[in-house]
Formats: structure tokens, sequence, C-alpha cells
């Protein structure tokens, strides 16, 4: 990996911004003092925890499918109405509006790890990605909408931009009071629904520009410090596989695995069920494929550097990889053409079934050949591993 904190000729003592200084210091010790004390005072019913999970959900989704996928990346249209819930959302979860938000994210992304301009550069450190590019005006965050222009055509986001401030104190006090006394009590309402609500969900997306730039592992690319991490993607609707995201940043899904937890990737998904999204973006898996074969290929290359047959080692490698490479070209192919068969309009007739079996069995002939060398590649990757240990 390389060594983030190289370019660091930024001056770190920019001017507090202090409206965000106070709210950020504020916010936090109110929900560490007042939420307990009125808890172990008066008590939270289950009402009141219930609706601390669906704001939670709702902020954090608003932020990750809309603020993210949707406004930043594009990687799938929406309907006016989920833009609408999203640019609410997005309010509730008071990290800016949309405008700001995208802009510093695609600036994020074009300028990753680059102190002077990525706006929250982990290279900086773990605070200063996390939070502390907030509560103070630097350079590298300063508000500029030139890389923007496509979304401020959109009317929902010209509207929010400009009512912004209501709609944080309508989504931040309003909606949880009132939320609060259809329970039987406002406080709690504000309490939970309100406070707790709002620093969690803001810290928990703060840890993708911080912890997930430092945490994990990076299985696509080493370009970017941005990491592939479980434990962050529960926490964060999905968000966690970072290196994934960072290296194919306008596929709509960051976990690509159907076991992954990516409660975003699962949303959008339904939504396209019930018409609400549509043009799903998706990264080729040939491409995914070989951007993963690539970097083990790199590191093993690598590691043949310190083995004392070297040369032994290396042809064997090149031979795996070179081969694993062409059969993977061939598993695409075979399988482009068997699901264009699959889904032909002229499926009832007879050559055509003829024709879609063989395409069949020849598509799962390669699968099976793909799968038997990525074996061997495994056990290379692992003999690989064992041998630098044992060096070590
Ligand atoms: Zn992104
Ligand atoms: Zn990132």
């Amino acid at each position: 990996m390389r060594d983030i904190s190289e370019n660091s000729s930024v001056k770190e003592n920019a001017p507090v911004n202090w409206t965000n200084m106070l709210l950020f210091s504020l916010t936090p010790l109110f929900a560490l003092t007042l939420v307990p004390w009125y808890g172990f005072t008066y008590g939270y019913s289950v009402y009141d925890w219930t609706v601390f999970v669906l704001m939670m959900g709702f902020c954090g989704i608003s932020i990750t499918a809309g603020y993210h996928r949707l406004w930043s990346h594009k990687a799938y249209k929406a309907h006016p109405v989920l833009r609408f819930i999203f640019a609410l959302g997005g309010a509730c979860a008071l990290q800016n509006d949309v405008f700001n938000w995208a802009s510093d994210h695609r600036r994020h992304h074009a300028f990753v790890d680059n102190n002077d301009r990525d706006p929250y550069s982990a290279g900086r450190g773990f605070w200063f990605s996390h939070i502390g590019w907030i509560v103070r005006n630097y350079e590298s965050g300063k508000q500029d909408f030139s890389n923007i222009k496509d979304l401020q055509r959109d009317p929902i986001l010209c509207w929010q931009h400009k009512h912004y401030l209501t709609l944080v104190l309508v989504m931040n006090i309003a909606l949880p009071a009132l939320l609060g006394y259809l329970g039987g009590s406002i406080m709690a309402g504000l309490l939970l629904a309100g406070l707790l609500r709002l620093v969690l969900s803001q810290h928990v997306t703060y840890l993708i520009n911080s912890l997930a730039h430092m945490w994990g592992q990076q299985p696509y690319s080493d370009k970017s410090s941005a990491r592939d991490n479980t434990v962050l993607a529960f926490l964060t609707y999905g968000e966690g596989y970072h290196n994934y995201h960072h290296t194919f940043q306008w596929d709509y899904r960051n976990g690509i695995r159907w076991w992954h937890f990516d409660p975003t990737k699962w949303l959008i998904r339904s939504c396209e069920w019930l018409g609400l999204t549509s043009d799903l973006k998706r990264v080729s898996p040939l491409t995914i494929e070989t951007a993963r074969l690539e970097m083990q290929y790199r590191h093993a290359s690598e590691k043949c550097n310190a083995l004392a047959n070297a040369e032994k080692w290396r042809s064997k490698l090149e031979e795996e990889y070179q081969q694993l490479k062409a059969t993977l070209d061939l598993w695409a192919m075979h399988r482009q053409q068997w699901y264009e068969a699959k889904t032909t309009q002229l499926q009832d007739q007879l050559h055509e079934k003829w024709d879609q079996l063989a395409l069949r069995d020849s598509y799962r002939e390669v699968r099976y050949k793909l799968k038997l060398q990525r074996q061997r590649w495994q056990e290379l990757m692992q003999g690989f591993s064992n041998l630098q240990q044992n060096a070590a």
C-alpha cells in the first residue's frame, strides 16, 4: 500500500467554523447526558425505541441510496417520489444539502487521498477525515459547485437547497416532537428520535470517510486507500465495501455478492420492481474478476522476489495466471451468449431451443473449467503466503 500521508503540504490550522463546531460538540454532549438522564428518570417505551430505529434507517438510507449512489454517482435513476423522500431524509440526517454533499463527494473520488484537493482525505488522519474537515473552513473543503451542474437542473434538489434550514428544523425538531406526542411523550421523541438518532446517524456516515479508508482489505485495487470491511458494512447500510466502491464507483451495488450485507442495494433493487428506480448500473463480472485477479497476481509476483528459487515460482505463477485469464474471457463470452439466447423472443421454435441447449451445455462446461482453475489458483496463492510465512 502506498503511504497516503506523504502529500501533506496542507495548512492544518484553518479558521474554525463556529456553527459546525458548536453543533458537533453540543449535540453529542447533550446526547450523552440528557438521553440517559431521561431514560433513568422517566424511561423510554418500546414505541420510542421503534421510532428511533426507523428514523435511523430513514436518515441512513436517504444518505446512502440518495445522496451517495443516486446523486453523487448516478448509479441508477429514481422516481420523483423517491427523490423527494431522500431529500427529506438527507435534511433529517443534517449532512448539508445534496448540492454540497455530492459536490464534496465527487471531489473525494476525483482526488482521493490528495490532501490538498480531497475534502476529507484520510491521509490527514482519522480525526480530520471523520469530522475535522467539517468543523474548520479548510481550503480543500471550499464550496465549488462546478462539478454538479447536472444536479442543479433537478427541481427537487433546487427546492431542498433553497429551504434547507426550514427542512432541517421540521425534520429534526417538529417531526420527532410530533412522533413523540403520538407515543405519549414529546420529550422522549425529541431525545431519542431527534437527538440520539441525529448524533449516531452522522457518525455512522462519517466512518465511511475515516475508517473505511484505514481498516480492511483491498481486493480490487490499491490505487486509493479505500478498503472493504464487513463490520463497517453492517454499521453503514452496506457502504463498507469501500474498496469495491472506489474501484467501480458507478455500480449501484457496493456489496456485489448476494450474501454481502448491502441493504441499500436491496432497497434500490426492490424499488425497481415497484417502478420507483430504473437503469441500475452494474459492472460486468469479467471486469470485476479481472481486477481481483490482477491484484492477486501483482501481490504474488512481489512475493516471488523474496523466494530462493524465484524463477521457478515466477514461471508457475505466470502459467496459471495466463490460463486463468484466458478461461475467464472464454467464460464471459459463453455467459453472454447463453443469457442472450435465454432472453431471445424465438424461444418457442424448436431449432432455437436445441441451439440454446447446446449453448447452455458449453457454458456449463466452461464454468466448470473456470471453477477448477480458480481452485488451482487459490491453492497457488495459499502456497505463496505459506512460503512467505516460513521465510519470515
Ligand atoms: Zn462514493
Ligand atoms: Zn471514500
